[in-house]
This record gives structure tokens, sequence and C-alpha cells, in this order.
């Protein structure tokens, strides 16, 4: 009997749930060839200082398909994560944002620039992941206080002190931490006085209302305030209207800005060019006093 349930097993799925599965099979097999076919590639979306000049970026990795075109991250990074695809990808995007990281410390207009890399909970439970990211930078050089990586509250909750180990560790080599997405997930505030974190991400499901609902404008201006009493640094995400930032930044002192107001996440050429455009008062006042 159980043998007929096991042949017949599709026979449970509606059409549309079989249709499901064959795409993401597909989609799967299509993933791994991507990684050796050199399919993927890295955007950068600016970050943008209180002063208007750019700080930094967020590395946002992008897949070109051969048939489908573009595929976003939100469709593949799950699927990545379940299949374990995702530690072959993350190594390569950590790789080649330190590589980049390096090359923009050659360039002294760009030198100063800091890079967000995100890191899946999959790939920082890896017990040799602090090995894995020391050699990633010692074989690509970059200057590892310029490099931040963003983790997601999800991860924290049943492996605190694995994840607290490992960030400090990497942090005794300069790299920083930022915690992604704040105020969607579930960990409490305790989480938040433990994690040696740098930066708080606040994120867009708050920034979007900020300009037009009190309680999403109260909940940003609480989580600024008690992130600077904790002494880290603000990142507000998904910033699409002057009116967001102005409250964001000048109301409440939000540190960056990250967001379309700026620009979307830009493929190499077209992020360097925002960047040496972009380079604010502090830094072009340097710049002249230097040349
Ligand atoms: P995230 O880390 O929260 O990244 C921010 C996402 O918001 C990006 O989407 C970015 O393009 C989008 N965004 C930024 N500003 C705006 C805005 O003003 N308006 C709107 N509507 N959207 C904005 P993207 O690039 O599609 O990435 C989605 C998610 O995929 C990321 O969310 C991150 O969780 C994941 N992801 C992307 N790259 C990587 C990666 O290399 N590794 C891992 N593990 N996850 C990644
Ligand atoms: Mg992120
Ligand atoms: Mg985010
Ligand atoms: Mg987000």
């Amino acid at each position: 009997k159980s043998k007929d349930a096991g042949r017949n097993t599709l026979h449970f799925f509606d059409p549309a749930m079989q249709r499901g599965l064959l795409e993401r099979n597909a989609l799967e097999s299509d993933l791994r060839d991507a990684l050796n076919q050199g399919q993927l590639e890295l955007h950068f979306q600016p970050q943008m200082s209180i002063n208007g000049g750019i700080y930094g970026a967020e590395a946002l990795v992008r897949w070109h398909h051969p048939q489908r075109g573009m595929v976003s991250p939100v469709e593949f990074i799950g699927l990545a994560e379940e299949t374990g695809l995702i530690l072959p990808l993350g190594l390569w995007v950590l790789e080649t944002a330190c590589r980049q990281l390096a090359s923009w410390a050659t360039q002294p207009e760009l030198a100063h620039l800091t890079l967000a890399v995100n890191v899946s909970a999959k790939q920082i439970l890896q017990p040799n992941f602090v090995e894995q990211v020391l050699h990633v930078l010692a074989s690509t050089q970059p200057n590892p206080h310029h490099l931040k990586l963003e983790l997601t509250e999800s991860l924290l909750i049943d492996n605190l002190e694995d994840v607290v180990g490992k960030m400090k560790a990497l942090k005794l080599h300069g790299v920083g931490f930022s915690l992604d997405d704040f105020g969607t997930g579930y960990s409490s505030l305790s989480y938040l006085s433990q994690l040696p974190l740098d930066q708080l991400k606040i994120d867009r499901s708050f920034v979007m209302h900020i300009d037009s609902q009190d309680r999403a404008m109260a909940i940003c201006a609480a989580i600024i305030s008690m992130a600077h009493s904790l002494k880290l640094r603000v990142v507000a995400e998904g910033v699409e209207t002057e009116a967001q930032r102005y409250i964001l930044n000048t109301v409440h002192h939000c540190d960056y800005i990250q967001g379309y107001l700026y620009s979307k996440p830009l493929p190499i050429a077209g992020f360097e060019t925002f960047a040496t455009q972009h380079l604010g008062a502090a830094k072009a006042t340097t710049r002249h006093k230097n040349t």
C-alpha cells in the first residue's frame, strides 16, 4: 500500500503544484550551472551619508539566466538556501565583493567606500565560516574595516552563542556587522544587547510609510534612538522620496540612507560613476586639499 502511495505521489498534488515542482527542479539545476558558467553578477546600491555624500554600497547578487533573462534574488536565494547551493554562491559573492573592495582601495576617490555583503544563516552556521572569511580576506586583500556583513534576525534565535562567537572572532580582524531588515524578524530586544553589531538596518516596510503614517514614523524614531543609545549606526533601506529622507536624516538623525531616491542597485561601472559624482562636501574638500 505504501509502495502505491510512493509510486503515485504526484497524484496528491494538483496540476499547479506539479508545475511548481518541475519549475523548481529546473531552476535548481540551472542555478548549479549559473555558478560555473559565470551567469552571476554583483550590483551595487549606494548608501549615502547625512551630508549627501556617498558612504558605501550594498552588494546584491544578480542572475542573468540564458533563457529567462534576469532572475531576481527573491526567486533564487530561498531555493539556494534549501538546496545548500547558498554555500558556494555565498562564497562567490564574498570573494567578488572583497576583490571589488580591494580594487576601490587603489583608487583615491573610491578608497573610503564601505561594502555590505548579505550572509545567509546557512553560511554563518557552517563550522568553518570564520576560517573561510579570513581566507577570502587574505587572498583578496581588502581593508577589512570597510567590509560589513549583513545578517538577518531569523538566524539568530536558535544559535545565538555560536553566531556571537563567530562575530567576535571576525571583529578582531576589523570586519563589521549589520542587522538587516530590522523590525521584521522575531528576535527580542535582548538579542540586540548581546550581539556585537555595528549597524542596524531599518526595514523598508517601516520606511515606506514614514511620511504618511504616524505609527511608522514613531517606530522609525524609536529604532533610531534605541540604536544610537546602543552605539549603533542606522541605515534606512528602501528610501524612495525626499520627504522620507528629510524625516529620517534631518528630523531623526538616521546615519545612512539607501534607496531608489538616490539610486537603484547598479552594475559596477555605473556605480563607480555615481560614486565619483557624489563624493560629498567633506570628501571633496579633502580631495582638493590633497591635490
Ligand atoms: P536586502 O538585503 O534587504 O536588500 C535590499 C533589497 O531592497 C534589494 O532587493 C534592493 O534592490 C531593494 N531596494 C533597495 N532600495 C529600494 C527602494 O527604494 N524601493 C524598493 N522597492 N526596493 C528597494 P534585491 O536586490 O532584489 O534583493 C532582495 C533580497 O535578496 C535582499 O534583501 C537579500 O535578502 C537577498 N540577497 C540579495 N543578494 C544576496 C546575496 O548575495 N546573498 C544573500 N544571502 N542574499 C542576497
Ligand atoms: Mg541586505
Ligand atoms: Mg535589507
Ligand atoms: Mg529587505
